[in-house]
């Protein structure tokens, strides 16, 4: 199911909602390079449910209230399976794809949608990488999760508006922590930046695949939420708060950024010594036990993303 890794989130829609594995792979093969791509919609959930399992039953409360006035809560209701999770749980993880099934979408959600919100390509420019000015500060990640902060903190915010946006934080609190969602690489290959590993081509074992979507499909590729939900309980377990200083060390938005940044230069693109190919023919085979440390980075991000997460909402929902 390794394909899984390379939905966007708007086919993930269908293939939640329809179980219509002809649309899935039909929109596959539609997908526009970097913006289209996230963590999988696996990966967001997993995180959301992190974020759930850590707020006080006050604050559960008070979010699910929030999601009920949310413009796609009627379809999330519909498409409840009972027996697994409870209702609020699967809302507050379904809750959490919304933001890439609206991109660059028409229709009435479109007002919602803001395409550039998803990532922040910091420069990585090898050998040494400097860090460079912030890349459209007015329109990346960083300033999204700040807009969201005044919105979700405005008592007189108009319950769709703040349902959307809490589905929005919930969402990028997890798209800043992919490292490719917040790097871009440029050297002789790649003039123009690789926008985020989806101009670069890797080949592990038979397949060919961009780097971006390796690190997309990290936390999981098929929808099913008990799943996600379990393996937050293992993520937790294994990555408590106090095993984690980055939590009280890096405490912004754009700090959360820079931490994924450097873990795009580390463990991304190894310093820069990373083979890769702007063609799918050329693509370079990846690194023996590549993927198996990339996976364990991404697990302790997710812990990261889940903690930081229920501090934003304990911080900013009112
Ligand atoms: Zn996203």
């Amino acid at each position: 199911m390794f394909a899984l890794a390379l939905v966007s989130k708007g086919v993930y829609a269908f293939y939640h909602d329809m179980k219509s594995a002809t649309l899935f792979l039909a929109g596959s093969l539609l997908i526009p390079c970097h913006s289209a791509l996230a963590w999988s919609g696996p990966g967001h959930e997993l995180i959301a449910a992190e974020a759930f399992r850590e707020l006080s039953p006050g604050l559960k409360t008070k979010v699910t209230d929030i999601l009920m006035a949310h413009p796609d809560y009627a379809r999330w209701t519909n498409s409840f399976q009972p027996g697994g999770l409870d209702l609020p749980t699967f809302i507050f993880m379904r809750s959490a794809t919304w933001p890439d099934e609206i991109r660059r979408t028409t229709g009435p959600n479109s007002i919602y949608d803001h395409p550039n919100w998803h990532y922040v390509d910091w420069a990585l420019r090898p050998p040494n990488f400097p860090l460079g000015t912030e890349p459209s500060p007015t329109n990346n990640v960083i300033y999204g999760i700040e807009q969201l902060e005044k919105t979700l903190s405005d008592s007189n915010a108009v319950p769709e508006l703040k349902a959307a946006s809490l589905s929005w934080l919930i969402h990028l609190v997890g798209d800043v922590h992919q490292p490719l969602h917040c790097s871009s690489l440029f050297n002789d290959t790649y003039p123009e930046g690789d926008r985020g590993g989806n101009e670069f081509y890797v080949k592990p074992a038979d397949r060919v695949v961009r780097l971006h979507s390796i690190w997309d499909g990290l936390l999981g590729t098929r929808i099913h939420p008990q799943t996600q939900f379990n393996d937050a309980v293992r993520i937790d377990a294994q990555y408590s708060r106090s095993s984690l200083p980055e939590l009280t060390k890096d405490t912004t938005p754009k700090s959360w950024s820079l931490e994924s940044r450097q873990l795009a230069i580390d463990k991304g693109y190894l310093g820069g010594k990373l083979n890769g190919s702007t063609s799918s023919e050329t693509a370079p085979p990846l690194p023996e036990g590549y993927t198996t440390t990339a996976k364990e980075v991404a697990e302790k991000q997710a812990a990261l993303a889940g903690y930081r997460l229920a501090d934003e909402i304990r911080q900013y929902v009112k």
